[in-house]
């Protein structure tokens, strides 16, 4: 398979350090609020790629962090905690609403089908690494205390390493993006910290060699990714926003704690756009994961998230979404049409075909798009020559078989029988007061004999139909 690393800013030859097994890390959500749609197309990437490598034979090790504490408002060193700010505005302690957002971020992850990692650990779980380590930077002489904070020592480390990778900026260009600093203790503005003193009203705090004081937002994922994965693994992943200054930062202190830059691969989703608009609360321009899934299904939120190239921004429109969904649904008008097809004597002749361009695709950098496009091809080919037909019941169960195998690698569940029991489940209520409304009927018209068989089908499924004065009452019995 090959990847582009955003390190080498090459496409290359992805060759895990294991031979069969891969190391992943992805940076995960600062958990003060509800998933957005961004959140939903990154974590949908990340995986699609782990479904990949698992088709590719690799045992996937994969570890999401989860921010709980030190993630300022400011994206850089000042500004108030994220998650404090919110608790505060809600009255909340704040560990309780990191819990209650964590939930809810795994609920909308299951709704799109993205699996759990097979670990996720916090930030705020893990103060006495986040030290060892701190330590182990200032002793190595890339760091330096003020005030009881810590921070890193940019201009030291660039003597040593390259910085700040992922993207091209000198000196004069950093100077630039931290032109408003209104942290005047630092010795260069271009520093960020690796602990901060934490004033007494800040109720995250933990006791520290330097006073009382709360970690900067970087240091985590050096610390539990090393922690977890060792301090040299296969892939690192965020969103393109990661590029600066997260990754970078990350990167440097595991080369000043440890001598090494943690993952070998690193890689950048594009960021979703709304409206062609960058995402702002304040604007309006935004959509909670819960509201897009809500309005057309987890599903076709999924299929929206790959169907376009990991690495590109992308659109969140109405339009697109209803665009998705229709193209959903005639994936899985598709896949009933062949699980009925057969009686003909011949083969498919397609499905090899799909089968290739389906890998290479994926094989090219998770290239989604082109792996999408090459099932859409299958069933239009399928359509067009009336192969429903025309194919054995073999062929057809095994083009079926397939079809649903590379959907389920994008996570897309397209087996006739979970859609059929997705689409019931949501309609059950409806479909029972039709069945009972329709049975009333036949009573008026006196019927009886249909009714009382409807009574007596639906008994015998545990549910009881009593007609009393006006309607029909339903018991559940198991
Ligand atoms: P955050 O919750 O902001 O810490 O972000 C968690 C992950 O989601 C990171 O990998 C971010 O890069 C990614 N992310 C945040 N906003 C967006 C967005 N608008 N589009 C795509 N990914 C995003
Ligand atoms: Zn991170």
């Amino acid at each position: 398979m090959k990847i582009y690393n955003s390190l080498t800013k090459r496409i290359e030859e992805f060759v895990p350090i294991r031979e069969k097994e891969v190391r992943m890390y992805t940076c995960g959500p600062t958990v003060y609020d509800y998933p957005h749609i961004g959140h939903g197309r990154t974590y949908a990437v990340w995986d699609t790629l782990k479904r990949w490598l698992y088709h590719l034979g690799y045992d996937v090790y994969h570890v999401m962090n989860i921010t709980d504490v030190g993630h300022l408002t400011g994206d850089m060193d000042f500004g108030e905690d994220k998650i404090l700010k919110r608790a505060l505005e809600k009255k909340m302690e704040p560990m309780v609403l990191v819990e209650r957002m964590t939930d809810a971020f795994f609920d909308q992850m299951f709704k799109i089908n993205v699996q759990k990692p097979d670990l996720t650990p916090r930030a705020s779980c893990h103060i006495p690494e986040i030290l060892e380590v701190t330590k182990k930077i200032i002793e190595n002489g890339y760091a330096y205390v003020v005030n009881g904070s810590v921070y890193f020592d940019v201009e030291r480390y660039m003597r040593d390493y390259p910085y700040p990778e992922f993207v091209e900026m000198d000196l004069s260009e950093l100077e630039k993006v931290h032109r408003v600093e209104p942290i005047p203790e630092k010795k260069n503005k271009w520093d960020f910290a690796l602990w901060k003193k934490a004033p007494p009203s800040h109720i995250l705090q933990w006791p520290s060699p330097w006073g009382y004081g709360f970690p900067g937002w970087h240091i985590e994922c050096t610390v539990m990714s090393a922690k977890y994965l060792g301090e040299e693994f296969d892939i690192h992943g965020g969103g393109e926003d990661h590029k600066f200054p997260h990754h970078p930062n990350e990167r440097a202190q595991a080369f000043a704690a440890f001598g090494k830059g943690l993952a070998r691969y690193w890689m950048h989703t594009g960021f979703v756009k709304i409206n062609g608009e960058k995402m702002s609360k304040s604007t309006g321009n935004f959509v909670y994961l819960h509201e897009a899934t809500e309005k057309y299904g987890g599903d076709a939120v999924r299929f929206w998230s790959i169907s376009s190239h990991y690495r590109r921004q992308v659109d969140y429109t109405d339009e697109a979404m209803e665009a998705a969904k229709n193209a959903l649904d005639s994936l899985y008008l598709f896949v009933q049409d062949l699980e009925e097809a057969g009686g003909g004597g011949q083969k498919d002749p397609h499905r090899e075909e799909f089968v290739k361009r389906f890998e290479e695709a994926m094989n090219n950098d998770l290239d989604t798009v082109n792996a999408v496009k090459a099932l859409f091809e299958l069933r239009k080919r399928w359509y067009a020559e009336n192969l429903f037909d025309k194919v054995s019941e073999e062929e057809a169960k095994k083009t079926y078989e397939t079809v649903v195998y590379y959907g389920g690698i994008l996570g897309l569940e397209l087996d006739a029988r979970t859609y059929r029991r997705k689409l019931l489940e949501r309609y059950s209520d409806e479909l029972l007061s039709f069945i009972v409304d329709l049975r009333q009927d036949l009573r008026k018209e006196k019927l009886y004999r249909y009714s009382d068989e409807i009574r007596e089908k639906l008994k015998e499924m545990g549910i009881e139909l009593m007609d009393v004065p006006g309607k029909t009452k339903l018991r559940f019995r198991k």
